[in-house]
């Protein structure tokens, strides 16, 4: 199973992908998971992304392309992968494309979780997240049960650099611009799900099995 989950920033694709991949034990392939560690463990490739991704700008396509093909050549993608957070450019889903095409394979859904901008705000000011598993919280939400601590790891919570107003407004700007076009690339090659993301967390898993059960399986 290939599947891709798109929305904007806050919308709720990382918790949602962390749900899925566990039920469909399929790996859960996050690219900005794969960029906050490459900065947490201060690696080259971290450096160079630190300033931009903490703007709450778009790594360049090159690079990111380059990661996800990386990652999905593993062993364990053999048997499928949710990407959560790429393809956000045309560019990226045009490579993700032929890389499958050039593999005899394609993708089995684009789940687009929608939530309304006033929702997100709020959404991305209280999110938390684990730098060290990705896991994601919500002060009032989906709060972690020891405060301040990761109920997966253990390890501490943090708020995320690009989780401050400003920067936020800023990624939503990018998301209108680079990666709303993807909604109709997608629908154009009828892939295009599109599911309710103001339910609450359950409801939201529960229409995405939904959809995955019906289509995919
Ligand atoms: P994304 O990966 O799309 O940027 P996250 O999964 O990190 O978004 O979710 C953004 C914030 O919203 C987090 O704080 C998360 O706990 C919270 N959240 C996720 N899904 C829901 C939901 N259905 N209802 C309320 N809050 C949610
Ligand atoms: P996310 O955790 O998905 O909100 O991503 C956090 C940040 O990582 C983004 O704001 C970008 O700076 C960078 N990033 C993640 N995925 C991509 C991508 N597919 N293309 C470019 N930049 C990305």
């Amino acid at each position: 199973m290939k599947i891709v989950l798109m929305g904007p920033p806050g919308a709720g694709k990382g918790t949602q992908a962390k749900l899925i991949s566990n039920m469909y034990s399929i790996p859960h392939i996050s690219t900005g998971d794969i960029f906050r560690k490459q900065i947490s463990q201060n690696t080259p490739l971290g450096i160079k992304a630190k300033e931009t991704i903490d703007k709450g700008q778009l790594a360049p396509d090159d690079i990111t392309i380059h990661i996800v093909e990386e990652r999905i050549e593993l062993e364990d993608c053999k048997v499928g992968f949710l990407l959560d957070g790429f393809p956000r450019t045309v560019v990226q889903a045009l490579a993700l494309e032929s890389y499958l095409q050039h593999k005899s394979d394609k993708l089995d859904a684009v789940i687009l979780v929608e939530v309304p901008r006033s929702e997100i705000l709020e959404r991305m000011t209280g999110r938390r997240v684990c730098l060290n598993c990705g896991a994601s919280y919500h002060i009032h939400f989906n709060p972690t049960k020891v405060e301040g601590k990761c109920d997966v790891c253990g390890n501490q919570v943090v708020q995320r650099v690009d989780d401050q107003d400003e920067t936020v407004k800023r990624r939503l700007r990018i998301y209108d611009e680079q990666t709303q076009p993807l909604i109709r690339f997608y629908e154009g090659k009828k892939l295009l799900h599109i599911i309710d993301g103001t339910l609450n967390i359950k409801e939201v898993s529960k229409s995405i099995c939904d959809i995955l059960g019906s289509e995919v399986i």
